[in-house]
């Protein structure tokens, strides 16, 4: 232990040094908020001028350096994550040295569509329907079975709408499945969706849980634009919302945080999209609105501390600067009720997430 306080009964006291896999903004403010309750973070990234390097120490390498990994896993007293495309390999070399929250287990289902979504049936919680794709013929049965439109999906590494297509009447299959660089991949069905929501939940390497207020996201271009807390649903919609959260995350015995995508029908029921063990974008609004921010609960949930209230205290808007939006900075500065975050990131590219401010409706 590198912290002023013993660990006592599984918890890592603050004064403990947390390891960070990821060095975008999520590690960045999930250090920030570490660094609130007496914790300091190092960050493993593969790029230099990582965000979170400029507000915690770095180890600058290769993730499958195993020299590198021995080193980082020496400077701390638990690793948790910000990205989930981490190679497994990683993880389980890091294990050997410290505990990993979320473990290997969580990320072999979080990196892959398929197995997320047999996961989450298995577990009863709903998904589109869907097929497996690994040649055209296997389209071809997929579109057979569930009718156009679909959404063809890579099984790994989409993120942002990236490495996805949606088929309609007339489109080739073959000319689809190119499209996606005739990888590994997933057909869904096409879900007329009234709104996409999600819930971040928090669970302790004893059981503990806790789950934060459903809310509502609005894409533009495949990325996220915009997030209201909490969401205009139905209760009934919000309850069955947190119990999918609650039942795939003790299903997978996440230690740290899932967030969970999902489909609101039109009938009001849930459809899960996709999960995410780690802070998400979606979450942004609680550094703000809510009694404790998702970063904060990460940092309780992976040193085994008492998890936070979730309250909202007040509604919330998340909006996400992208690009050149960040050039607004000295408006949201002078704007009343308006929270503004920055990143640090030097170069501004068109659609980089470069910021977010929280909107205060209350
Ligand atoms: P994903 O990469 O799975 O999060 O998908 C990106 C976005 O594409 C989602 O946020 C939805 O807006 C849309 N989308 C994904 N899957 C489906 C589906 N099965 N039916 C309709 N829209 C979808």
């Amino acid at each position: 232990m590198t912290g002023a306080f013993p660990e006592q009964g599984g918890v890592i006291g603050p004064g403990a040094r947390i390891g960070i896999l990821g060095g975008g903004q999520l590690g960045r403010m999930t250090a920030l908020a570490a660094a609130r309750l007496g914790y300091s973070c190092v960050i493993l990234s593969d790029v230099a001028d990582a965000p979170a390097a400029q507000v915690a120490m770095a180890v600058v390498a290769d993730y499958t350096d195993p020299d590198a990994l021995e080193r980082f896993a020496g400077m701390v007293d638990v690793v948790t994550l910000e990205f989930e495309n981490i190679p497994l390999e990683t993880l389980a070399r890091l294990e050997g040295h410290v505990s990993v929250r979320p473990g290997p287990a969580v990320l072999r289902v979080a990196q892959d569509r398929l197995l997320e979504k047999t996961f989450a049936n298995e577990n009863g919680v709903p998904t589109a329907p869907f097929h497996a794709v690994d040649s055209v013929a296997d389209l071809e049965a997929g579109i057979a079975a569930l009718g156009r439109p679909a959404v063809l999906k890579t099984r790994r590494f989409g993120y942002d709408g990236k490495g996805q297509v949606t088929i309609r009447e007339g489109d080739d299959l073959a000319a689809a499945y190119d499209a996606i660089g005739r990888q590994p991949a997933i057909l869904e069905g096409f879900i007329a969706f009234e709104k996409e929501v999600s819930v971040i939940g928090a669970r302790t390497a004893d059981g503990r849980t806790s789950v934060f207020p459903v809310v509502e996201n609005q894409h533009q271009n495949h990325i996220l634009k915009r997030t209201v807390a909490p969401a205009e649903i139905e209760d009934e919609t919000a309850r069955l919302a947190h119990h999918a959260t609650l039942r795939l995350m003790e299903a997978m015995e996440v230690v740290g945080l899932l967030a969970v995508e999902m489909f609101v029908t039109p009938e009001g029921d849930i459809l899960m999209n996709e999960v995410a063990p780690r802070p998400h974008n979606s979450g942004h609004w609680s550094q703000d609105g809510a009694e404790t921010d998702q970063f904060e609960q990460l940092v309780r949930a992976v040193c085994g501390l008492p998890l936070g209230s979730t309250r909202v205290r007040t509604p919330t808007v998340m909006e996400n600067l992208l690009g050149d939006e960040v050039n607004a900075w000295p408006s949201l500065l002078a704007a009343p009720g308006a929270k503004l975050h920055l990143y640090g990131k030097s170069a501004v590219k068109p659609g980089r997430k470069m910021g977010h401010v929280n909107r205060l409706k209350g």
